[in-house]
């Protein structure tokens, strides 16, 4: 039965999840309070990340993020405040950052990104779309040997999940970048991973879902929602009020901001990022991520992507300078042959990652509501998991058995 559902928010999850949708035969309207063409779903690394099996929320990040409170170059911050749903975010990941939680977490983060890449490629392959996308895997760079044999602990648990995973030395890591001079000890390589130029895939989506009939309304505000018996009849927003049989929560770290309207306790905190574009030829062709760093470099179409940072310090797009220069100097550390120009770190861009607090996605049904369907929290891997989280979302309102087991992903889960 072909349903109108209104998605909040456009960013990579909301226009994944209005392609699956309008696929399905519903009538899909996207409402999102920007112009859609900045923040996350624009900035990000691009990489479709198999590789990152291991939750956010692991042991020893919170006593890492305390340790580096107090350096403005550090590659983690936390802002210390006093504010009720950071305090109980905090509480959540510390409880989530214990190794059996970690361990119970892979398998699910490890089915859906594979889910989501193999979703990728047939998008790559339909005539319909003509971004860039590229299979080429992703190198952990360390310089340090202790970093190294942590990086190759986590490669070899990726083997064991089926990954194809390399410890490469310094000189075959140069085998693969003959042309980058690289500053380096070894690397461990996942064959697994790919990557993508995020603006090129968003205007290409967008351009597609409009030929499609999915109506884009952009600069519109969702400010509430008329609910009676648990069900949403009205979505209500700055211009207008638009009826709906179905609603998508998909408005990324702004989420939480309609929890009392919805009736949701959704915790979730914004980790801004930032990211370079490079415009001079680097010579760069694999991703890499400098590990003791934790800055990605994306070779995209026609420029490379630095990019780190994870600061939680509210929602906020201020760029803070220091943090820009912090992954400019930590990127020419490991590559004796790039120059980032100061043009470049001006034009530095930031976005928001929703970060849950065990580092899984919110997907799926919430008791408190039944005709919403939630779809955010994926930090760190929002964009290799948007097509996943489309389909599923999709399948949640298609009434259909979703496509691969969403428990782990429910967004009631308590802490
Ligand atoms: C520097 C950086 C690097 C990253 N690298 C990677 C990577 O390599 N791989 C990866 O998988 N992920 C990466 N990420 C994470 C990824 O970018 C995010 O997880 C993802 O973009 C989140 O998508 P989203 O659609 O949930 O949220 P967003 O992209 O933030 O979209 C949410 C949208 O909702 C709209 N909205 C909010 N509230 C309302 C409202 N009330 N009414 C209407 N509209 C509303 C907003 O305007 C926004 O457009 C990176 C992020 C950053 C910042």
């Amino acid at each position: 039965m072909s349903k109108h559902v209104i998605i909040i928010g456009g960013g990579i999850i909301g226009l994944c999840s209005a392609y699956y949708l309008q696929k399905e035969g519903h009538q899909v309207t996207v409402v999102d309070k920007s112009n859609m063409d900045s923040g996350a779903s624009y900035v990000n690394a691009g990489y479709i990340t198999p590789s990152h099996f291991i939750a956010l929320a692991a042991p020893g990040m919170l006593s890492k993020g305390v340790k580096w409170m107090f350096n403005p170059k550090s590659p983690l911050y936390i802002k210390p405040r006093f504010d009720v749903d950071f305090m109980k975010w905090a509480w959540a990941f510390k409880k989530s950052a214990i190794a059996s939680k970690v361990e119970q977490s892979i398998k699910p983060l490890l089915d859906i990104n594979l889910l989501s890449r193999d979703l990728y490629e047939d998008l790559k392959k339909s005539k319909d779309f003509n971004f860039h996308y590229e299979k080429k895997g992703l190198l952990m760079c360390y310089k340090t040997d202790k970093v190294g044999e942590e990086e190759w602990e986590v490669g070899k648990r990726g083997i064991e999940e089926g990954l194809k995973v390399e410890h490469l030395s310094a000189e075959a890591v140069s085998k693969l970048e003959p042309d980058v001079d690289l500053n380096i000890r070894g690397a461990v390589y996942y064959h697994s991973d790919a990557h993508m130029t995020p603006n090129n895939f968003m205007q290409d989506m967008l351009l597609f879902l409009k030929k499609n009939g999915v109506s884009i309304l952009k600069n519109e505000t969702v400010v509430d929602v008329t609910m009676t018996s648990q069900t949403i009849s009205k979505v209500i927003t700055d211009k207008q009020q638009l009826e709906c049989d179905e609603v998508v929560l998909a408005a990324g770290s702004w989420s939480p901001q309609l929890n009392n309207k919805l009736g949701l306790k959704l915790l979730l905190q914004a980790g801004k990022g930032y990211s370079i574009n490079v415009k001079s030829n680097t010579k760069i062709t694999i991703p890499s991520i400098l590990c003791e760093a934790k800055v990605a470099v994306t070779p995209m179409d026609g420029f490379t992507r630095f990019a780190g940072t994870m600061e939680l310090a509210g929602v906020n797009h201020k760029i803070n300078p220091v943090r820009v220069n912090a992954i400019a100097d930590a990127s020419t550390s490991y590559y004796n042959n790039i120059n980032i120009t100061s043009k470049e770190k001006l034009e530095a861009k930031c976005g928001l990652r929703p970060c849950s607090p065990d580092g899984l996605p919110y997907i799926g049904r919430s008791s408190k509501c039944k005709n919403l369907t939630i779809a955010t929290g994926h930090a760190m891997m929002g964009w290799s998991l948007g097509p996943a989280t489309g389909k599923l979302v999709s399948d949640f309102i298609s009434e259909k058995k979703t496509t691969l087991d969403v428990t782990a992903f429910h967004p009631d889960r308590e802490y």
